[in-house]
């Protein structure tokens, strides 16, 4: 069965977007506030991926590229906030705290920082400041403090999204797989899951770590991979002021390294990075970074043993939730934003990594302006760019973060 469009291809474009996670959720708002026709497909619920089960951390990534994306994304977010009642958001950064018992380190990273990124402010806080400005945590460590961090309850950026476009008259399909339905060169729609084909005259895929099997089933186009991260939300005695990191910048900052590592890692301990978020009295507690899915139950128990030696008061505080999801991890860091090379009417948007929370919003403007033929993706995120292999960016990849 083909859903016929009810009016020619000349008028307000009909868009089909493939997953309801921030980016598509993202898309459709600003597509149907310029008066497109949109419809999200998503296989299961908003949010249901790494868009819901987050950190909750907005914050500037250290890739220069994506750091871009950043400001322009907490706009776009203080609109959302002025637009719906159910989505908050700080007008000042709360504080990102990258932690490290070596104040020696601590010293080097903050002159990295004033080097490298100004705007963020940094500073050296001692292990004494440190307890000043968050009691809970262990003596002993120093920070460098970061004027970033806006915490957000994980899910809400999504949601508020997706409340948004359908108020201007977007709409939502739950529970339906879609892929794109191509014809010679050119997406007439989408496929459904039971068949059915529903035209369009684009069509978006915001799948997030899906996003390379939906827009080629061959398998030849394969740059985005799926880091599975688990997180626990609490309940703190007291919700931290900032947000907290553990600062192991090398390995870290590297995503392909963090990959790399724990896909060769047959430790049944994998390793995981302290990262901690409050937002309202729910802390959300991260995270690992593992190839595939793994049971959430006993790494929560992991993540929770771990974060005591910087918060103690965790092995008291009452479990919420343990969540765990995909990030959608492309091999050079980087998102792929535009039309898909040798398919027209054909777009993608994903592979934000550790960032999509932060820079999704900025990154769904972008493709929508190609969509609608108005923009153009600077060359470090087009989706047609030629891209490096894990190993080779090992040694040289762009930051990424501990969430
Ligand atoms: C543990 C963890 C912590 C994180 N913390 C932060 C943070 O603090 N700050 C930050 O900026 N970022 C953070 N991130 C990263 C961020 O969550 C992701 O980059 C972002 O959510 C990706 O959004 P997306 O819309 O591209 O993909 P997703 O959220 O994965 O959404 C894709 C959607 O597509 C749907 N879908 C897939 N295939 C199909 C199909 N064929 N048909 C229909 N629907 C389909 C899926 O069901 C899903 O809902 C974190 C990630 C993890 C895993």
């Amino acid at each position: 069965m083909v859903v016929r469009k009810s009016d020619p291809v000349s008028r307000t474009p009909e868009v089909a977007i493939i997953g309801g996670g921030i980016i598509g959720c993202a898309a459709a708002a600003f597509l149907a506030e310029r008066g497109a026709s949109v419809t999200i497909f998503e296989q299961t619920a908003v949010g249901a991926g790494a868009s819901g089960r987050n950190l909750g951390a907005i914050q500037h990534p250290f890739d220069p590229v994506l750091a871009e994306l950043y400001p322009s994304s907490l706009d776009h977010y203080h609109r959302l906030a002025d637009a719906c009642d159910a989505f908050a958001v700080a007008d000042a950064p709360a504080g990102l705290l990258l932690l490290n018992a070596d104040a020696g380190a601590v010293r080097r990273q903050v002159e990295h920082f004033r080097q490298a990124a100004p705007e963020l402010e940094p500073a050296f806080l001692s292990p004494e400041d440190v307890a000043e400005v968050e009691p809970a945590l262990s003596g002993g460590f120093a920070a460098c403090r970061l004027a970033t961090g806006y915490p957000v309850p994980p899910d809400a950026a999504t949601a508020a999204y997706a409340t948004l476009a359908l108020r201007r008259g977007a709409a939502l399909r739950l529970g339906v797989s879609a892929a794109p339905w191509v014809e010679g060169d050119r997406a007439r729609g989408v496929t459904l899951g039971d068949g059915s084909r529903v035209e369009a005259d684009a069509v978006l895929v915001a799948a997030g770590p899906w996003t390379p099997a939906v827009v080629d089933p061959s398998g030849d186009w394969q740059p985005i991979h799926r880091t599975w991260g688990v997180t626990v939300q609490l309940r703190l005695p007291r919700p931290l002021r900032h947000v907290l990191e553990e600062d192991e910048v090398d390995s870290v900052n590297r995503p392909a390294v963090a990959t790399a590592r724990a896909a060769a890692s047959t430790d049944p301990e994998p390793p995981s990075l302290f990262s901690i978020a409050s937002a309202g009295d729910i802390s959300t507690l991260g995270s690992t970074f593992l190839p595939i899915a793994p049971d959430p139950a006993p790494i929560a128990g992991l993540l929770r043993h771990r974060a005591q030696r910087f918060l103690p008061s965790i092995g008291d505080a009452d479990v919420v939730q343990v969540r765990v999801c995909a990030r959608p991890q492309s091999v050079d860091g980087r998102p792929f934003i535009g039309p898909v090379a040798g398919v027209d009417a054909l777009f993608v948007c994903a592979g934000h990594g550790p960032w999509g929370i932060s820079t999704g919003p900025a990154s769904a403007e972008l493709v929508v302006g190609t969509i609608l033929g108005e923009a153009r993706i600077p060359a470090e995120l087009r989706a047609d760019r030629a891209v490096q292999t894990a190993q080779a960016l090992a040694d040289t990849g762009p930051a990424g973060m501990a969430s």
